[in-house]
């Protein structure tokens, strides 16, 4: 595959396999003065996936920057594993899958069935547009609730989701996205860090102030930063007005519940929500507290939330639990008795 292609998307097998063919050592690129075009590249992809997230109508690479911008993408997986926030890599995912789409609608159909094959989706061509297996099309569009992307909406035809261009590149940007966060973090060593102590620092104090916009007083003294990553997803998508999947909210309503928040802080923490309305939100809430009905339900296990696509992957704590209210990380705060219950309530 030609270097203009992998420059646009290094995150494909043949990306790596061409910099290891090309004799590029690893230590060269973040160390050696001949790779610094790399190294800022690489920064400025974290920086923006923190600050503003791309811009689709600038996102093309420059045949000058080819090599650069290959280089700057395990530069800047780098920079993000380094941090270990679950946060960080989830903008970084989403910054990468956004250019993705963008410079997909500029390229072939080749090109856009090769990628997905890697995500991977049975993503196929059909009467100039797509089909895609209606597995897929669910595991991609779990996030997505508004009514054009719900599959009773859909032409189905032989298991398979007929899609218009547009509509097959914006499921490939959930995949991609998911696929670049799944990959993430990497091991970083000491070596690595002392090589970009700085950069590291700058990056911290950024994602530090991002988070500190967050609107952690709407749902009291809990320090949202001890939250296990899904929750602490969750959150962030929320206040970041992107739509959460049922049982994400299903989770998210039962933890802060759990963790002792009322009815009413935990309403205003939906405030954000795209699809937010008012009475069905209140009805949720009361129902799955136990207010307004028998059982006062608890966020689904790990193995649950992971076949949910709503677990974004276990940080060191998650790896001895099987619970998201296992992890009790909140300052000592005491979770309550839990009560199993199923997982879909409402
Ligand atoms: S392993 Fe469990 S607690 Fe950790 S992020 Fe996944 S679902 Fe949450």
């Amino acid at each position: 595959m030609e270097l203009g292609v992998l420059a646009k998307y290094p995150f494909l097998r043949e990306a790596s396999a061409y910099i290891q063919s090309e004799g590029v050592p690893l230590e060269e690129v973040l160390g050696d003065p001949a790779y610094a075009r790399a190294r800022a590249a690489g920064k400025a992809r974290v920086l923006e996936a923190l600050e503003r997230g791309p811009e689709p109508n600038r996102v093309a690479v420059a045949p000058a920057d080819q090599l650069s911008q290959l280089l700057a993408y395990p530069v800047a997986r780098i920079l993000v594993s380094a941090l270990e926030d679950t946060y960080l890599i989830r903008r970084f995912a989403l910054r990468e899958a956004i250019v993705a789409e963008a410079l997909l609608k500029d390229d072939s159909d080749d090109v856009v069935v090769h990628l997905a094959a890697q995500l991977p989706m049975d993503l196929r061509r059909e009467d100039g547009g797509f089909r895609l297996h209606f597995s897929d099309f669910l595991r991609f569009t779990s996030t997505m609730r508004e009514t054009p992307w719900k599959l009773i909406n859909q032409r189905v035809e032989r298991g398979f989701v007929r899609l218009r261009r547009d509509k097959a590149l914006r499921v490939l940007r959930n995949a991609i996205q998911r696929h670049i966060e799944q990959g993430l973090p990497l091991p970083v060593n000491d070596e690595i860090w002392s090589a970009f102590r700085t950069d590291l620092r700058e990056i911290r104090g950024l994602l530090d102030a991002k988070k500190a916009t967050f609107k952690a007083e709407d749902i009291g003294k809990v320090s949202i930063t001890r939250f296990p990553p899904c929750m602490y997803n969750l959150l962030a998508q929320i206040q970041n007005h992107e739509n959460v999947p049922h049982m994400g909210r299903f989770a998210i309503v039962a933890f802060l519940h759990h963790i002792g928040l009322g009815n009413e802080e935990i309403f205003r923490v939906f405030g954000d929500v795209p699809d937010f309305a008012a009475d069905v939100t209140k009805y949720q809430i009361d129902h799955i507290t136990g207010t307004s009905s028998p059982t006062e339900y608890t966020p689904p296990e790990c193995s649950t939330m992971k076949s949910y696509g709503i677990c974004p992957g276990p940080d060191r704590i998650c790896l001895s639990i099987r619970h998201p209210l296992s992890n009790n990380r909140l300052n000592g705060r005491e979770t309550r008795p839990r009560r199993e219950s199923p997982a879909t309530a409402v």
